[in-house]
């Protein structure tokens, strides 16, 4: 039997690069790659970075370090030395300075160009070592993607690239470019296309997917997308609060397989470090885009991304994060220290939060919104829940799919239930899911 190349990716950062992977890996299977756990003896090792915060992009650096040495002191026995590829937006920000950092580094591919990893790999075969960043006229997500088994229950489409907000303390207009949208035929065929494959939700994907400015705007790509039949389930993210109308916040109600869950950042409960950040809206505008959410999807989930410490910020700032915190009732919160980012406009101001600050709050911001999570989980036993079934629970034992509301419920469940929707009766709220028992078919 013939032996199939092996290849490895790693992911960093956010839903855009977990998307872009996906890509990845389905072009170099249509050329015969198979996956692979094991960094150490694949023949193609692509690592898909991120440099939105400090944290992720010095994860970056050491684990590529980790691979190359792996590689150099031939820990992959006899085979030879995989093709090692630096994708993502720590590949954008530097591109060939990269081929000269890492000597064991072959290919530099940005975002926008992701479309001829097949092809670049094959010229890396032959002994050169590329570098490919920069715009592109027809960039990769207007390229169409392969279609092919693999297909997953819930799958992403991306409907924008870039952004053109320049929060102060962001990179991603700099590295991923200004916003692009995809022309709504080309996402409903997509999304089309993959719910014929065996896809039963789809999820909108972009940077800031509510600045959608293809014809007729998000809310009608909404509508459209939904109309895609044999589609039990739509969702989006990200959301940006200042682009959240009431159009859109009517489809919540309108239509039928919309999910009642909004990923919404708020980053800061303060107006002085809002103006700061270039957010674009103050705390009350903030709060008047929830009750406006929450009119229409009553029992509507609502998530947010928030950062503590950014240069400036007083107890007071923080004290009015938390009680923000407190007032929206979070179901899902993503918390992260401020780290300064080269380029970004925020490096004019002092990083002059001590570290342990940073530290001591962010703690006290997650203990709270854990205690509240916990909370509402206790809320839902005892009450049915539509689940969406997609496939065994992460330690294997069990079944495990998500609400409406994007909770992950754990259940006993035979495997021919995936891509199903079920009743759940749920008997355990835990800090981070729930479990239940199967007490129906749904649909
Ligand atoms: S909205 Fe702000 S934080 Fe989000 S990607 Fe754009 S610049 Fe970055």
């Amino acid at each position: 039997m013939i032996e199939r190349p092996r290849m490895h990716i790693k992911t960093f950062g956010c839903q855009m690069n977990r998307y872009d992977s996906d890509r990845m890996l389905e072009m170099m299977v249509a050329r015969g790659y198979e996956l692979s756990d094991d960094p150490n003896t694949a023949d193609l090792v692509i690592v898909n970075t991120c440099s939105v915060r400090e944290k992720p992009e010095r994860k970056v650096q050491s684990f590529v370090s980790r691979i190359v040495s792996g590689s150099r002191h031939g820990e992959k026995g006899s085979r030879s030395k995989p093709v090692f590829v630096i994708a993502g937006c720590v590949a954008e920000q530097h591109g060939g300075e990269f081929l000269d950092m890492q000597p064991d580094v072959d290919l530099v591919i940005g975002p926008d160009h992701l479309h001829e990893l097949p092809d670049l790999v094959e010229r890396v075969k032959k002994g050169e070592r590329i570098s490919a960043v920069g715009e592109e006229t027809v960039p990769s997500f207007l390229q169409a993607r392969p279609s092919g088994p693999g297909v997953r229950v819930s799958e992403a489409v991306t409907i924008a690239k870039g952004c053109d907000n320049y929060c102060s303390y962001c990179i991603v207009p700099y590295v991923r470019g200004r916003e692009r949208s995809r022309p709504a035929v080309q996402i409903v065929d997509e999304a089309s296309g993959l719910v014929a494959l065996g896809a039963r939700e789809i999820v909108l994907i972009g940077q800031n997917v509510n600045s959608y400015s293809g014809e007729g705007g998000f809310p009608l790509l909404l509508e459209r997308v939904s109309r895609i039949p044999g589609l039990s389930r739509l969702r989006f993210t990200t959301s940006h609060p200042k682009d959240f109308s009431r159009s859109l916040a009517r489809q919540f109600k309108e239509l039928d397989n919309l999910c009642e869950w909004l990923h919404m950042p708020f980053q800061s409960g303060s107006d002085r470090v809002l103006e700061n950040m270039n957010r674009g809206y103050t705390r009350a505008q903030y709060l008047e885009k929830v009750a406006m959410y929450r009119e229409y999807a009553p029992n509507g989930a609502i998530g947010a991304d928030c950062i503590v410490g950014f240069p400036g910020e007083t107890h007071k700032d923080f004290e009015d994060t938390m009680k923000l915190v407190e007032e929206v009732c979070f179901d899902q919160l993503f918390s992260f220290k401020y780290s300064p980012r080269p380029g970004t406009s925020a490096l004019c101001l002092a990083d002059d939060v001590p570290m342990d600050v940073k530290t001591g709050r962010l703690k006290e911001l997650q203990e709270l919104h854990t205690a509240m999570t916990r909370r509402k989980n206790l809320e839902l036993v005892g009450t049915r829940q539509q689940v969406l079934v997609e496939g065994p629970s992460s330690r294997g034992d069990q079944m495990s799919g998500r609400t409406r509301s994007n909770k992950v419920v754990n259940f006993c469940g035979k495997e021919s239930l995936v891509g199903s929707l079920v009743l759940v009766h749920i008997e355990e709220g835990l800090a981070n899911s729930l479990r239940g028992r199967i007490e129906e078919s749904a649909a």
